[in-house]
């Protein structure tokens, strides 16, 4: 048996490919916002409906481009969620500043809104949740918070590109959002992310941020770092994007079956689905009632070369390099500890077959 990943990326047909770049062996243009480049930016703020895009080489740093640009004291505390990946928390504790970590809803795993004003202090400057899996956030909720106190609100969206919610796309919530466009994202640009927002003001400073703060030839008022998206990239994405819905069709039917499958299984539940919201079937993650019985699926599944992953787990406040960190400890997020030690995101890609969800259901309910 062939061995079956966790996922796989989506790549267009070589020849449509083949096409888009074509033209830069003419140009010789291969980086520095050249035409694929900005053609791609403009096609994602017509899709996501966003005022602004600005593309990034990757997710993390587009996320800490986005921290940079609001310049926030060094030392000043922004509230978010330990169920998240590793990126999430680097990204605040390498622009200098504290991460405090808020709790979960047992529904969906997106912060849990009625946990954030307890943790405000006078230090605090931001709320930065993660629409995990793609479920997306209580955003009216969080959004009300931010207001009462001053606070800005940073979507961590690298699992939400597609997503909408009443038809508003998940760019258009908070200051500004994030998406990844990373190999295993269910939109993809080989390596790849962007920052999305409605601030004028941001533009120059995110492109500064993103290319050595540098406006001419002889003329560099702002100390910038590298974070170009090249053009090899941007024509990854303007391929993928036409097959987008494509994708995210074939998903759903693989969710669908899943569902199906295990639904009447009792030791499993699932995220509840969210009112209002148009999902992209990012993941299909299963909460087991027992760590042990989660740990035990996972090796099943490994002995029939089924890759399944603990996603997220463990907690990134429980990583070893926050140790330290007065803020961590994940004692204070018992839903997030409890969820963490029993999740599971079983394989989910746009080809994988039927048969295969039966195949992968049967060993997880044995
Ligand atoms: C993938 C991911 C990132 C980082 O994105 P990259 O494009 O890989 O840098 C950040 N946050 C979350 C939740 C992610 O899943």
């Amino acid at each position: 048996m062939l061995p079956i990943n966790v996922t796989r990326s989506s790549m267009p047909p070589l020849e449509e490919y083949i096409e888009e770049i074509r033209g830069l062996w003419d140009s010789h243009w291969l980086t520095n916002m050249g035409e694929k480049h900005q053609k791609f930016q403009t096609a994602l703020e017509e899709y996501l409906k966003v005022p602004h895009v600005t593309l990034y080489t990757n997710g993390h740093l587009a996320l800490e481009g986005i921290l940079a640009a609001m310049n926030f004291p060094r030392g000043s505390e922004v509230i978010t969620t330990p169920f998240t990946f590793a990126s999430t928390t680097h990204a605040i504790v390498r622009s200098g500043l504290v991460p405090v970590f808020c709790d979960i809803n047992d529904r969906d795993y997106t912060m849990d809104a009625a946990k954030i004003e307890a943790l405000i202090t006078d230090k605090t400057v931001a709320i930065l949740p993660v629409h995990v899996y793609g479920n997306l956030c209580d955003t009216e909720a969080i959004q009300k918070i931010a207001d009462k106190h001053g606070l800005k609100v940073i979507y961590d969206a690298a699992h939400a590109f597609g997503v909408t919610k009443n038809g508003v796309s998940a760019a258009c919530f908070g200051d500004a959002a994030m998406f990844s466009f990373h190999a295993t994202k269910v939109f993809n640009t080989i390596e790849g992310g962007a920052v999305c927002y409605r601030d004028d003001a941001m533009v120059q400073t995110l492109n500064d941020l993103k290319n050595f703060g540098i406006h001419g030839p002889e003329a560099v008022p702002f100390v910038g770092g590298n974070a170009k998206m090249n053009e090899f990239q941007a024509a990854m994405g303007l391929c993928n994007l036409r097959h987008l819905q494509g994708e995210i069709a074939k998903r759903k039917e693989v969710v669908k079956k899943y569902r199906e499958l295990l639904s009447g299984y009792g030791k499993i539940t699932f995220c509840a689905p969210q009112p209002d919201v148009e999902p992209n079937y990012a993941y299909f993650p299963v909460v087991f009632e027992s760590e042990k019985m989660r740990d035990a699926a996972c090796e099943r599944l490994k002995e029939q070369n089924i890759i399944a992953r603990k996603y997220f787990y463990p907690l990134t406040n429980d990583f070893s390099c926050y140790k330290d960190l007065p803020t961590a400890g994940g004692d204070k997020t018992p839903i997030v500890r409890s969820i963490a030690s029993r999740v599971v995101t079983l394989p989910l890609y746009a080809e994988l077959g039927l048969d295969e969800v039966e195949r992968i259901c049967k060993i997880v309910s044995e």
